[in-house]
């Protein structure tokens, strides 16, 4: 018997139907059972240049007969000072120093710490609030936690380290003010201005967002102008602005960075995920001189966790970021992306329970919706999220399923496969998600 046992002595729920891995290759996973998948949705929208890559499996071999692990105090390793050049020569001007940490949570909460210890290094010692969107994700521990908006994941460790305050995503096909956009004339962006006023700019340091919106929100794409008027009102004000890239970077969205798309340039970005694609934990975050040097000069940073920067998750990181670069990826994952919204559009216009198609690049969703006229979403949300996304894993095809925001609407799954997918394979995937919407609505 394959299954995993009932009696799992894993803390998490795991259930009696879920298949045991046996191999993972390019776009595929096989079960021990002989079953085939497509992983269309890179495990957590994280295997950006698919499983087993050889360059990447070289280069582990490599660096496991020199060092796997040293530690950062006492030893500096080549891995983590040639990845982090590559990473300030490719990103925009002003980030220019790079702080390792080991996941997408560490890395947003580490984007917290520096922003307070810059303004504490200043003596602006008031400004501690960090302003975030609602509905949002931006990792499990308290920190990120509380900047998360995202109720079914909150509730149990209400109330939060302090409020984070909150203004509304563009969540365009549900707007907060219902408006429509342009004549909404931005007023999501422009609620940034009205929080900093209310919390008094003296007590602010930073606004966060998902440059491109992840698993809350379902690959939502603000308006082309939204981060334009975002950066200004940080800029007027004084506030940092973090952008959360820990889903969106590496090529994810068809540029290496989704602010790429804006031409934006933030203060700090946090990384992970697709840094090193699944081969081994790696995250972090991104700072210009000035904020970095002020921070050092006033002692408050860093503070670092213990397998920060090895060498192993850096050379790692380097081969995957070789890959991406060498091999185009970004440019792929755009080219393909273009091919699958348009095969997601088709399938809308076949299957009502689409309310809407959106996304960049390989960072897709659907949106299912009761009754599309209205936009009313499922009474049991559970049931549409789950019934598609176990359809879909019963016909080989993984997605990533998100439930309902504050358990009212936003019912959606998330298609993001690994960058390096063909136009075949996406025929592919496409034709598996027909199969399984024509099982589900039957
Ligand atoms: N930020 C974003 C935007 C994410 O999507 C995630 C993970 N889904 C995180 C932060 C947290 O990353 P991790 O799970 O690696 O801690």
């Amino acid at each position: 018997m394959n299954r995993i046992a009932a009696a799992n002595p894993l803390f998490y729920q795991t259930s009696a139907e879920t298949p045991m891995v046996a191999k993972a290759e390019g776009i595929y996973i096989w079960d021990e059972d002989g079953r085939k998948y497509i992983d269309g949705c890179s495990g957590a929208i994280i295997c950006n240049i698919g499983h087993g890559d050889p360059g990447v499996l070289a280069a582990i071999n490599e660096q496991a007969k020199s060092a796997f692990f040293t530690y950062r105090t006492q030893f500096e390793n080549r891995p983590a000072v040639k990845l982090a050049q590559k990473l300030v020569d490719l990103s925009t001007p002003g980030l220019d120093r790079v702080f390792y940490v080991s996941g997408g949570s560490e890395a947003v909460e580490s984007a917290i710490k520096l922003c307070r210890s810059y303004f504490c290094s200043k003596g602006e010692h008031g400004r501690h609030l960090i302003i975030s969107r609602t509905p949002s994700y931006h990792g499990s521990t308290l920190g990120a936690l509380a900047l998360t908006a995202y109720a079914p994941l909150e509730i149990p460790y209400r109330p939060m380290l302090k409020a984070s305050p909150k203004i509304p995503a563009p969540y365009c096909y549900r707007c907060h003010y219902q408006l429509t956009y342009p004549q909404c004339n931005l007023a999501c962006a422009k609620a940034l201005e009205t929080a900093i006023n209310e919390q008094g700019p003296e007590n602010v340091a930073a606004f966060i967002a998902e440059p491109i919106g992840g698993a809350s929100t379902g690959a939502l794409v603000p308006p082309e102008d939204y981060f334009a008027v975002i950066r200004d009102i940080c800029n007027r004000y004084g506030i940092l602005l973090i952008l959360d890239e820990v889903m969106t970077g590496f090529g994810r969205t068809g540029r290496l960075f989704a602010y790429e798309h804006w031409n934006l340039r933030p203060d700090i970005i946090a990384l992970s995920k697709g840094m090193a694609s699944g081969y081994y934990p790696l995250g972090a975050v991104m700072a210009g001189n000035e904020l970095v040097e002020s921070v050092l000069a006033g002692g408050g940073f860093p503070h670092g966790h213990t397998y920060a920067g090895n060498p192993m998750a850096c050379a790692v990181g380097l081969a995957v970021l070789n890959r991406i670069v060498d091999d185009q990826l970004a440019e792929n994952a755009a080219e393909t992306g273009r091919q699958l919204l348009s095969g997601l559009r088709q399938l809308a216009g076949h299957y009502p329970i689409i309310g809407e198609v959106r996304g960049r690049g390989l960072l897709t969703a659907l949106e299912f919706v009761a009754d599309r006229e209205s936009r009313a979403p499922f009474a049991n949300s559970d049931q549409i999220f789950n019934l598609v996304t176990r359809e879909a894993f019963s016909r080989g095809l993984i997605i990533y399923p998100r439930k309902s925001i504050n358990g009212l609407a936003g019912d959606h799954v998330l298609i993001a496969p690994p960058l390096i997918i063909s136009a075949a394979q996406v025929d592919e995937m496409l034709e598996r998600l027909n199969e399984t919407l024509a099982a589900v609505t039957r």
